[in-house]
């Protein structure tokens, strides 16, 4: 028997999408890959979820996202999806440890994994000691700070502006000696007054202080070959995201970076009959964990919606939750 509806990812997206499904009767099958919990458990403190005025702790957060989702039926696998085949009327999953799924709906939830530099000192200072790749997240954090972005498209350029907000100075560090960001974002960071460039320049090491924070950066100049240090408390790595939607080339919509496309008009239907999208692997704007959230939810409500079209599995709870 097919299950009636697998979850792909155990980030916010997946675990949200399974609370939604589980409360209407699916008994949802929950796939958790390589990361249970997602990008959240990589971070210390979440400020800005709804709900929590003095914040939470991000490892926290997603345990009681997954305790909320088992109370009511979700079942959990840990287990990684390896190739999907969405032609049929009942979706087959090709899992990494060799089995197969059947299901008749499907979500993925399958987040994205920022790009990082791969430097000396970056995992050890990752998510609360002075490295991150949110400035949305994490910026408010460095009030007053001197703080370094390094990268030279739009993100960065972006993430610069948005630290001017509460910083006391943003170092932008790229490789170039020119900006890839579009002209109007280029020139916004370029001529803000607290956004200094530092051109033609990589990171080969972030350095600590003697509580293991960061203190600042090693560069080496391409252009000079010179070697030298900047002082910053804070380092925001946006060189991009890798969406994790390797299974699923092929097979559904997906941009030039790999994010997965919904159909027009929805934000989470794929042209695939009751296969749906949500979070970071098909969102490149927002990437938030309160977005992906909503996006798991309206992928839940869609697929028991559809499902009861299709089969009449989820009529009662439609029923209910109206
Ligand atoms: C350091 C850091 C700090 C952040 N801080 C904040 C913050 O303060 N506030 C905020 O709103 N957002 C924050 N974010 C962003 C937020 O974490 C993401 O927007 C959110 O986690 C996206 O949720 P998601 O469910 O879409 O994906 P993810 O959290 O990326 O979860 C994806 C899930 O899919 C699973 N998976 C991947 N591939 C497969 C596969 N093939 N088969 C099965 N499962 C698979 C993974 O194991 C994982 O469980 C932060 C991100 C980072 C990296």
């Amino acid at each position: 028997m097919p299950e009636n509806i697998v979850i792909l990812g155990s980030g916010c997206a997946g675990l949200t999408a399974a609370i939604y499904a589980a409360r209407a009767n699916l008994e949802p099958l929950l796939l958790e890959g390589s990361q249970p919990g997602g990008q959240l458990t990589t971070t210390s403190e979440v400020e800005n979820f709804p709900g929590f005025p003095e914040g939470v702790d991000g490892f926290l957060l997603m345990d009681h996202l997954r305790k909320q989702a088992s109370r009511f039926g979700t079942r959990f696998r840990n287990a990684l999806v390896e190739s999907a085949d969405l032609d049929g009327p009942v979706h087959r999953l090709q899992l990494t440890d060799g089995s197969t799924l059947e299901t008749q709906a499907l979500i993925i939830a399958t987040g994205a994994s920022p790009r990082l530099l791969g430097v000396p000192g970056e995992q050890e200072m990752y998510g609360g000691k002075g490295v991150t790749t949110c400035a949305t997240c994490d910026g408010a954090f460095y009030r007053d700070e001197v703080v370094a972005v390094v990268g030279g498209g739009d993100s960065a350029c972006e993430e610069a502006l948005f630290l001017t907000r509460f910083c006391e100075k943003v170092y932008l560090v790229h490789r170039r000696d020119e900006l890839r960001a579009s002209p109007i974002m280029a020139e916004r960071a370029l001529q803000h007054e607290k956004i200094e460039p530092v051109w033609n320049s990589v990171v080969e090491e972030i350095l600590p202080d003697e509580n293991g924070n960061t203190r600042g950066l090693r560069l080496q100049n391409r252009a000079t070959g010179k070697g030298s240090e900047l002082a910053c408390r804070g380092v925001f790595i946006a060189i991009g995201h890798i969406p994790n939607t390797a299974p699923f080339r092929g097979q559904l919509r997906m941009d030039e970076a790999g994010y997965l496309l919904p159909e027009s008009g929805s934000q989470v239907r794929t042209a695939r009959p009751r296969v749906y999208v949500a979070g970071d692997c098909a969102d490149s704007v927002y990437r938030q964990a309160i977005t992906a959230a909503g996006m798991g939810c309206q992928a839940a409500i869609d697929a028991e919606r559809d499902l009861g079209e299709a089969f009449g599995v989820a009529e009662p709870a439609v029923a209910d939750r109206a």
